[in-house]
Parts: C-alpha cells; sequence; structure tokens
C-alpha cells in the first residue's frame, strides 16, 4: 500500500481504480523513423482508434445534448478523413523520415494556420478543430488515451491538474473522484467535485503521477486528503465504515426536503444551487433549492467548439427557466479568461491571466459577443423568472455601459416584436475589492448584489485562486473579506437592492451565523450542500448574543 496527502476539497470517500489523464497537447518530439512503411501504419490504426472514439462521443452526445451540439463530433469524423490531411501526414513522413507523431503535429499546425488566416469566421473556427482531432491521432498514437476510453467501470481520475475545458469533456458518469498533483480548491475541478458529489483532494505532490498506474486500485478520502493506493485489508475495511457512516449522515439530511430555511429565532433567507451545466438542473431539484443563485453560462462555451449561436444559448436558458418553474434563475454572462481558457477565443497568453482580459472585460470590448448572449436571456426570459448578473465589475462606468448595451437590446428586440419579460432582475458580481469599496455608488443602479468570494478572497488576499504554493496564505476568513461582504450588504440595502453570496464560502457553515447576522438574503452553494447549509439555518439562534 502507498500513501498520499493532500488537501480534500469535497468530503465524500470513494474506492475504485486509478485511470490517469495525461494532457493531450504535450510537446510532440521528432524522431528519425527508418521504417516509414511502419509508420504510415500506426497513422492509419490511430486514425481508426480516433474515429471509433468519435463515434461513441458522437452517439452519447446526441443522446444527452442533442443533435446540434453533437454535430461537431461528425465534422471531427469526416475532417479525419480528409484527403488532404492525410496525404501532408504520409508526405511528411516519407520526405523527411519521420515519426507519426511528429508528422501529425505538423499538419496540424499547417492547416490551423491555413483557417485563421481565411477571412470566412466558420473557417476560422475550424482551426480548433483540426487541432482537437489531431491530438486526438497523437494520444491514440503515444497511448495518452483519454480516460473515456479506457474503461466501461467508473474511474478515479489522477492527474497532474485539470483545466476547465479538461473536466467539461470527461464523461462525468465514469468519474468516481478527482485526485490531482497540483490544483487549488477554488479551481474548477473542486467546483465540478462538490457539484457531482464526489471527492476530490489536490495539491497531492510532484511525485505522484510517478508512483501510481492505470489500474490500480485505490481509496481517495475527500475529507482528510488522504489518497491509498493499493489499500490493506484493515485500510480497507476502516474506509468502508467511513464511507457507511457518511452515507447516514447524508441520509439525515434528506429530512429536510420541503422545510423552510428560517433560524429558530424566524429569520429566513433563501438557499439557492450553482451550477454550470443544464444537466445540473436535477441536482438542483432533488437537493430542494429554491432557485438558482448562480448559472456559469461559460460552461456553454467551454462545451462548444465554436461560439455558441443566439438559438444554441436560447434554448439552453429556456430549458434551466422552464424545469425551475418560476423559481429565480440567476444566469451569469461569459466569464470566460484567466483560467478558464476557450481556443476559439484566440485569448494572448497573459503574465497575469486572473488580473488580465476576462469576463465582462471581454464583453465590454466584443460587444458582439455579449450581444448574442443577452439577446438570448432576453428572449428566454418570458419562460421563468430571470436574473441576469454581470462578472468582474470593478468600476460604475463599465456598469454604465452594461446597461446601456442591455437597452439597445431590448430595443432591437422590441424592433423586430420579439417578446422579452419585464421582471427581469438585473445584478452583479461583488468580486472585486473595487466593487466591494465603492458598493454604495453600485448599489442604486441594480436590483442585487451576488458575492463572488473565490474571486473576492483572491484579489483582496493577493493569491492567485490556482496557485497551490500559497494555499496556505489563503485565509478564506480573513477580517478583510468579511469586512467587505458586510460592507456591500450595508449598502446594498440602504438603496433597496438584495444580496446574496454565490462563492464557495457561502456553503462554509461555520459563516453561516455571520452571515444571517450581516443581513445576506440568500446563499447559493452547490447543489450538494444546499440541505447541509439549510441545516446549519435552521439550527441557528440570532437572538443568543455572540
Ligand atoms: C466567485 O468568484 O466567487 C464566483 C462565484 O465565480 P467563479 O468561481 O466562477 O469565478
Ligand atoms: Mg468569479
Amino acid at each position: 500500500m502507498i500513501q498520499f496527502i493532500g488537501k480534500g476539497v469535497y468530503g465524500a470517500i470513494a474506492m475504485g481504480n486509478v485511470s490517469i489523464f495525461k494532457k493531450q497537447d504535450t510537446v510532440v518530439k521528432r524522431v528519425h523513423a527508418e521504417d516509414t512503411e511502419a509508420e504510415k501504419k500506426r497513422v492509419i490504426a490511430a486514425r481508426e482508434a480516433s474515429a471509433q472514439q468519435l463515434k461513441e462521443i458522437y452517439d452519447k452526445a446526441l443522446k444527452e445534448v442533442g443533435e446540434t451540439h453533437a454535430q461537431i463530433f461528425d465534422i471531427h469524423i469526416m475532417m479525419l478523413d480528409d484527403d488532404d490531411y492525410n496525404e501532408s501526414i504520409e508526405n511528411i513522413i516519407d520526405t523527411q523520415s519521420v515519426n507519426a507523431e511528429y508528422a501529425v503535429a505538423v499538419t496540424a499546425d499547417n492547416f490551423a494556420q491555413m483557417f485563421s488566416s481565411m477571412d470566412d469566421a466558420y473557417m476560422q473556427a475550424r482551426a480548433a478543430d483540426v487541432k482537437d482531432i489531431s491530438n486526438r491521432i497523437i494520444a491514440n498514437l503515444t497511448g495518452a488515451i483519454s480516460p473515456e476510453t479506457l474503461s466501461n467501470d467508473k474511474m478515479i481520475i489522477c492527474a497532474d491538474d485539470l483545466a476547465p475545458s479538461e473536466t467539461v469533456a470527461l464523461d462525468k458518469e465514469k468519474v468516481l473522484a478527482f485526485v490531482t498533483a497540483h490544483g487549488s480548491s477554488n479551481s474548477h475541478t473542486a467546483i465540478l467535485a462538490r457539484n457531482m458529489n464526489i471527492p476530490a483532494v489536490i495539491g497531492v505532490g510532484d511525485d505522484f503521477l510517478a508512483k501510481i498506474k492505470n489500474g490500480d486500485e485505490a481509496i481517495v478520502d475527500g475529507f482528510t486528503g488522504e489518497i491509498f493506493i493499493n489499500p490493506d485489508d484493515a485500510t480497507k475495511e476502516k474506509m468502508l465504515q467511513k464511507q457507511k457512516e457518511d452515507e447516514d449522515k447524508k441520509r439525515l439530511l434528506q429530512e429536510l426536503k420541503g422545510k423552510e430555511n428560517v433560524t429558530l429565532d424566524g429569520t429566513k433567507i433563501n438557499i439557492f444551487a450553482n451550477i454550470g451545466s443544464v444537466d445540473n438542473i436535477g441536482a438542483v431539484l432533488v437537493n430542494d433549492a429554491g432557485g438558482i443563485g448562480l448559472f456559469r453560462s461559460e460552461f456553454l462555451y467551454l462545451e462548444n467548439a465554436d461560439y455558441p449561436t443566439e438559438e444554441q444559448q436560447f434554448s439552453a436558458y429556456k430549458k434551466v427557466l422552464e424545469s425551475m418553474a418560476n423559481k429565480k434563475v440567476i444566469i451569469r454572462t461569459l466569464d470566460i479568461g484567466a483560467d478558464k481558457q476557450v481556443d476559439y477565443f484566440k485569448l494572448k497568453k497573459e503574465e497575469n491571466p486572473a488580473l488580465g482580459y476576462r469576463a465582462i472585460r471581454i464583453c465590454l470590448k466584443r460587444p458582439e459577443i455579449f450581444k448574442t448572449q443577452l439577446r438570448a436571456l432576453y428572449r428566454a426570459s418570458v419562460f421563468g423568472n430571470l436574473g441576469i448578473m454581470f462578472p468582474m465589475i470593478t468600476s460604475v462606468s463599465e456598469l454604465e455601459k452594461i446597461l446601456e448595451i442591455c437597452n439597445i437590446v431590448k430595443l432591437e428586440l422590441q424592433a423586430q416584436k420579439i417578446e422579452y419579460s419585464d421582471n427581469i432582475e438585473l445584478g452583479i458580481m461583488i468580486e472585486t475589492p473595487a466593487a466591494a469599496i465603492i458598493s454604495d455608488r453600485l448599489a442604486p443602479m441594480v436590483d442585487f448584489f451576488s458575492v463572488g468570494t473565490n474571486d473576492l478572497t483572491q484579489y483582496t488576499l493577493a493569491c492567485d485562486r490556482q496557485n497551490s504554493d500559497i494555499e496556505e496564505f489563503v485565509d478564506t476568513h480573513h477580517e478583510a473579506i468579511l469586512r467587505l461582504i458586510e460592507m456591500s450588504a450595508v449598502n446594498a440595502h440602504k438603496h433597496g437592492a438584495w444580496i446574496g453570496i454565490c462563492g464557495e464560502l457561502a456553503a462554509d457553515t461555520t459563516l453561516t451565523e455571520n452571515f444571517l447576522r450581516m443581513g445576506i438574503d440568500e446563499l447559493s452553494v452547490s447543489p450538494t450542500f444546499v440541505l447541509k447549509v439549510r441545516d446549519a439555518v435552521r439550527k441557528t439562534d440570532l437572538t443568543k448574543t455572540k
């Protein structure tokens, strides 16, 4: 048995087999090949394996997300058969006597460059597709096959780190737990694990991947951060017992379904849920959330190989609103950039991406993208109770520009006689210290605030949320953060706005009483935490002096 320790970021226990997730864009080396015929045969085999995998992904996507979204995988299968593409690979192998991986990588670069230089936006977007299929061929050539193809069993995904775009690509039904050598507790892998109700352990250490192999038996304890590889019988026994106790506790919480979020002295609060995809609505309903406090709409962009169209977005928003049957649904506009990178946005590499070109900054510089999303949102608004929220606000003038664009979109829809609700609440994320400090100026302009403690923490404490080396400096209960939240609450209420918290801190039940005392109106948490927070609220008595 080998034991590792990292940081547990979602408390649950999983037992199963290891599947190592390898990055697909590893650097490809140029190697001299004596037997070029053998290299060409390797390409053919890898291409056939890729086609088979894509076919499976297409079938799955067709069932889960419908034909429009699945189509891209069909295009990928066709691209695999493209004569020019395949001739180029063979030519490079023949003329340069090089390995198959190198020939595929060079062809991918050449084709991607050719597509990018075309005038037509549709053709430009094919650059990302050709890279995608080439990465898949290379992964099949090198044996770095993505976990979805490894087995039909559920797996413990072990990785160096996982980018949001990688986690969305995973077949979630086959994931038992996430373990990463690096990463941080506020990373989107951690958030995803909470949404999926599976354990996650991060920061296990540099040597972790070198010491494990695919298929190893493993136990992940998301409470303590312990990982046991090929555990002995005594450990298995102990962990089975712990798993049972945890499940019993979670079962007890089920009894809180249908009960009010009310303190012992009668103070009420809303408990909503955070989601990243239409697929999460089931979890929201099962856990009895009162609404959706944060729909991270950027995942629609991350899941797509190209800008999602107005129609695609409209149908996703409509589905969420209809499923929630008039309960509040707050959809946050695009928050791309920083840790959430999407190829087709072609964002430049930045020295400090968290402080760079992201979220509302992209929307204001590229209003065509913003307007497409707003049109889809306004059109969908007639199907439920919509709130629209804007991320990464730092100034009054930004908010003025946003509200002006919203008005333009409404006028355009009116001119086209397209219906939208006149009951949409507009709000902003308070996730920069600047926004909290000028919350007295911002509050009169909106209906609500929602505090994004993940970013507010990183910006207030100057601690990059992606950097696992500085976790010890991240004091999520830091007085500065709590003061900024309280200041925002006072200012919101002074100007008739309501205030919620949608960052991960909202689920920290050691702070529930503090938040209630500050007058926070809503806590929005991963669906799996709704009942836990309800339990904490119902045990709180605000008449007792602290
Ligand atoms: C936050 O910053 O707290 C937040 C909710 O947004 P995200 O985690 O998506 O950046
Ligand atoms: Mg944020």
